[in-house]
């Protein structure tokens, strides 16, 4: 039987269902198609940072009663959990960065998600199986025999994505070499932890461990990586089988780690598994005709800056405020400034990830250097954590709009010119009003505000630019 929908989003996780929601809230009929017979997150915990809060809480979604907020972030060393730096999060955070960061189970995330799509908008059972494009619309074979021709496909279906197969081709992911044991463990068998519900690192060599605290509180979710001289060999078919705590205690007992944290490992509830961490290396292109990729699917990072749901989720607000303002009557207009404004930002994303993972496991001079820089991190990753939805949406006047007359001067803060730019044309959205520059697909898009004006009038010029901070603007 062949069915018909506008948008179909193939993939019920964090980026098809956050998407669905905001179409859904722009009166937009979305259907998701999900392969399971049930929406389950498998995995463990996972921390939303405020660039995410931020935009669920736009869309009607408070993580906030469910989740806990970390009071802080402890960085410990792996032999005996002595403090190398700390820096609170918390209220903190919450009033630095404008929303909270966050901590919950992953199906307390997906349920919440999935509670705000109607049950008639999520096709359960439904393996993507196949895309081809017809005049009619895009046609999708599942696996169960159903045919669906949409005038639109979203694949959101993660990182071994059956979508991007029709996109680009077979694209294998990068092993990065290392291997994650990750489960939850009740917060009353984790008792001499020192402050279970805030966000912990401890670096050891070859090693590292994640722990949080999650629902508030009374979970806490490990993550503990290392990285074998060689990858086993189910890495090659699989990117996680069943594990034992045994097995992953027998690998941690090799490096010395703390007692504390060997007990979490013991103490984990339910299933456990090694996944080979991976990510996606930059793909030709994400989309292909009436078919875009999203979140994983187009760029999944490593897990070491925990932003793989929150890209997924700035991804779907951005699409879905994109489609809100053009409709779908021109959907390679609209998946052209999708990417536009979303490459630069992810591939940064998952450069910071690997850079991360290889740092938290520094050995000798290279970790004394480390634990030397780390007052320096919130400066140095702020930008994650700050992206705001307004920086990631056009205005809506931003396509065909034209350049206004005049000439404008940028300098960098230390007064020297970068960049002379007369009547360029539309590249570079420049928005008088705050402080801080960003970037899209390789060009800046700066927010600037004028030396002398207090409330300036909100203005739009192009340019093209090049320098990240501390613009002084003249017109
Ligand atoms: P997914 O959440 O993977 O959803 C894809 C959906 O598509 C699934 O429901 C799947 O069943 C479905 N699907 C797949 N194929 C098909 C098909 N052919 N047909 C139909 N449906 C299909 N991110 C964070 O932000 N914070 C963290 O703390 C964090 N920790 C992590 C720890 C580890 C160890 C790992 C591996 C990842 C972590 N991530 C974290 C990353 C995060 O889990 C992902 O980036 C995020 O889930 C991506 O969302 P998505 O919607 O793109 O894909």
């Amino acid at each position: 039987m062949v069915h018909k929908c506008d948008v179909a989003i193939v993939g019920g996780g964090i980026g098809g269902l956050t998407l669905a929601i905001s179409l859904l809230q722009q009166s937009m009929s979305v259907q998701i198609f999900e392969q399971d017979t049930e929406l389950r997150e498998i995995g463990a915990g996972v921390a939303i940072g405020g660039n995410a809060t931020r935009l669920l809480q736009r869309l009607g979604i408070d993580l906030a009663p469910v989740a806990n907020m970390p009071p802080a972030f402890e960085v410990r060393s792996w032999k005996d959990g002595g403090l190398l730096w700390s820096q609170p999060i918390g209220e903190w955070y919450r009033i630095e960065i404008g929303a909270p960061f966050l901590t919950l189970h992953r199906a307390t995330l997906q349920r919440l998600l999935a509670g705000a799509v109607p049950s008639e908008c999520i096709q359960l059972n439904h393996r993507l199986a196949g895309l081809s494009d017809e005049p009619a619309g895009v046609r999708l074979r599942f696996e169960n025999g159903d045919d669906v021709v949409a005038s639109m496909v979203v694949g959101a279906d993660g990182i071994q994505s059956t979508a991007r197969r029709y996109v680009c081709g077979d694209v294998t992911p990068a092993h990065s070499g290392e291997i994650g044991f990750r489960g939850v463990i009740p917060v009353d068998k984790a008792y001499d932890l020192p402050n279970p519900t805030s966000l912990h690192c401890w670096c050891g060599p070859g090693t590292h461990v994640v722990y949080y605290g999650l629902d508030q509180g009374k979970l806490v979710n490990l993550l503990a990586v290392y990285k074998p001289h060689r990858l086993p060999a189910w890495t090659g078919s699989s990117n996680r089988v069943p594990a034992t705590a045994d097995q992953a205690l027998s690998i941690f007992e090799q490096y010395s780690w703390d007692r504390r944290i060997l007990d979490l490992v013991r103490n984990i509830d339910g299933d456990t598994s090694f996944w080979a961490l991976v990510d996606l290396p930059r793909l030709p292109r994400w989309s292909r005709g009436r078919v875009m990729l999203l979140g994983d699917a187009a760029h999944a990072p490593l897990p070491h800056q925990g932003q793989g749901a929150g890209l997924a989720i700035e991804d779907a607000y951005a699409l879905g405020a994109l489609l809100g303002q053009s409709g779908l009557t021109d959907c390679s207009a609209v998946f052209e400034a999708f990417e536009d404004l979303r490459r630069r930002r992810t591939s940064l994303v998952q450069a910071y990830s690997r850079a991360a993972g290889r740092a938290y496991k520094f050995i000798g001079d290279a970790a004394a250097t480390r634990d030397a820089s780390w007052p320096s991190l919130p400066q140095r990753i702020g930008w994650i954590h700050r992206y705001r939805e307004e920086e990631m949406v056009p205005l809506p006047s931003w396509r065909g709009a034209h350049t206004p007359a005049g000439r404008a001067v940028l300098g960098c803060g230390d007064g020297r010119a970068v960049r002379q730019a007369r009547r360029p044309g539309p590249r570079v959205m420049l928005v008088h009003g705050l402080p801080h520059a960003t970037e899209s697909s390789g060009r800046k898009l700066a927010r600037l505000s004028r030396p002398g004006m207090s409330d300036p009038p909100p203005r739009v010029v192009y340019l093209e630019v090049g320098c990240a901070s501390g613009y002084r603007f003249e017109a």
